[in-house]
């Protein structure tokens, strides 16, 4: 049978067993806190050279000089043009899907005015600029261009700049083609902690942004940690992982696919099965023993499934939602007759797939929703990546002569208790009575 954790959430040592598998620290490593520390200082003292000397070493791509780092625009067409016409459709609804999505979520600028005339609001602008990092290291991911580029254009940025690594030089024809799509400014082949203080500092061919976006191996994340407060960033993403609820009536060859999708992702994904039903649970086991067989990632499956995969059991499904909310998982299948009824009870998903027939590859590629999601039991505080993301709020207070007689005499009282004479001064000069 294949290798997977099997726990009862009755048994004895249980919630010590579940935190063991559930602690992670995405960036915890102190041999890749420094190699990420050399690089960004690096980047950040030399610029081009030393963007030009990474490229070498970690992708394996000699350039000479640092213009040849951005891949032009008309090789971004060209790739749009050259790709199966299966693959470019596969893109344009992606892309058009994920826009009717994101557009839903925009922000708007409001005001309203008291009774002495005084207006008050906030004012929504989009960032000006933003890097989108696209991973390349090991597979390439058009998928990624779209998620991060399209809510970026629905908020109104104006200049995406996107980074992504070429290694030995091999450009992904889909990526590009996903990047003409979503309308990148300029596209750089760059990756790791280079490509992220490249984007935070500027060199002489890449122009510094104001916000870093985009998922990442650890060198990035750590890099992404280490600019932060210099530019904003989205989050800190771990590894992928699944929760599968099933109340035991789904097709468990179904289940055990989805616990897959998302372990191929890496050695440190988690895949977990919460049920009630003891039964379905050995099927679900059997059906993973006979079908990773047929699965071409299936060494990294295993490992994946051996050290952060489960499956629990639970005595009913109070007690499964329970295990939902402490596990707070990235993606959440909900595999039961009535996932709305669930709906009111679950408190942390990062995204929430409702229904037997509701795939969660659905969401990676092209459902709508955003496939770059809190990880790692963040999904307590924060939320997919959004159009909220692009764009900030500026406070607006307006006053009329009125208002600022009264509100000079109480910020006067206030700025008088703080100590703070100057405030007092400049808040009662305009004081009539
Ligand atoms: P990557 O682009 O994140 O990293 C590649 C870069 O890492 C290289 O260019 C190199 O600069 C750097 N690097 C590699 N080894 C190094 C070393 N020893 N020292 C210094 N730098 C080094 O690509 P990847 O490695 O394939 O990782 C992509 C990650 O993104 C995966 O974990 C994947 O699961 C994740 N991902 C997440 C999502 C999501 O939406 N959450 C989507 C796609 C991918």
């Amino acid at each position: 049978m294949l290798n997977i954790r099997r726990l009862s959430a009755n048994a004895e040592g249980f919630r010590e067993e579940l935190d063991r598998l559930l602690a992670w620290e995405t960036v915890s490593n102190d041999s890749v806190n420094d190699i990420v520390k050399e690089v960004v200082n690096n980047v950040r003292q030399n610029g081009d050279a030393a963007l030009l000397e990474y490229t070498e070493r970690f992708d394996r791509l000699k350039l000479n000089t640092g213009s040849e780092l951005e891949i032009p625009n008309a090789r971004l067409h060209e790739a749009l043009e050259i790709i199966p016409a299966d693959q470019r459709t596969a893109l344009e609804l992606s892309a058009k899907r994920v826009r009717d999505y994101h557009e839903r979520q925009v922000q708007n600028s409001w005001t309203y005015e008291e009774a002495d005339g005084t207006m008050l609001g906030q004012q929504v602008t989009p960032l000006d600029s933003v890097g989108l990092y696209v991973p390349g290291g090991k597979a390439a991911y058009p998928s990624s261009v779209i998620m991060n580029a399209i809510p970026a254009k629905v908020a109104g940025v104006e200049k995406l700049i996107m980074v992504v690594p070429t290694p030995d030089g091999e450009v992904n024809n889909m990526v590009l083609a996903a990047a003409a799509i979503c309308e990148v400014d300029a596209v750089y082949t760059l990756g790791g902690a280079q490509a992220v203080a490249a984007l935070a500092y500027g060199t002489e061919t890449v122009p510094a942004v104001d916000k870093i976006v985009g998922p990442g191996n650890i060198f990035v994340a750590t890099a992404k940690r280490m600019v932060f407060g210099t530019v904003g960033i989205d989050m800190i993403a771990g590894p992928s992982e699944i929760l599968v609820y099933c109340d035991g009536k789904t097709d468990p060859d179904w289940i055990a696919v989805d616990l897959f999708s998302q372990a191929e992702h890496d050695e440190d994904a988690q895949s977990i099965l919460v049920t009630q039903d003891a039964q379905f649970a050995d099927k679900v086991h059997q059906s993973m023993t006979k079908l990773i067989e047929s699965m071409p990632r299936k060494p990294i499956i295993e490992t994946a499934l051996k050290d952060r995969g489960a499956i629990i059991v639970v005595d009913n499904e109070d007690q499964a939602i329970e295990m939902i909310n402490i596990i707070a998982p990235e993606h959440l299948e909900l595999s039961v007759d009535d996932p709305k009824a669930l709906l009111p009870k679950i408190r942390h998903a990062g995204a929430i797939f409702m229904g037997r027939f509701t795939a969660e590859a659905l969401g990676d590629y092209c459902a709508g929703p955003n496939h770059v999601l809190p990880t790692s039991r963040t999904a307590r505080f924060s939320s997919p990546l959004g159009v909220y993301d692009f764009q900030k709020r500026s406070s607006l207070i307006m006053c009329s002569a009125e208002g600022a007689n009264e509100l000079g005499k109480v910020a006067g009282v206030l700025a008088d208790g703080e100590g703070l004479q100057a405030h007092a001064a400049s808040a009662r000069y305009r004081v009539k009575d």
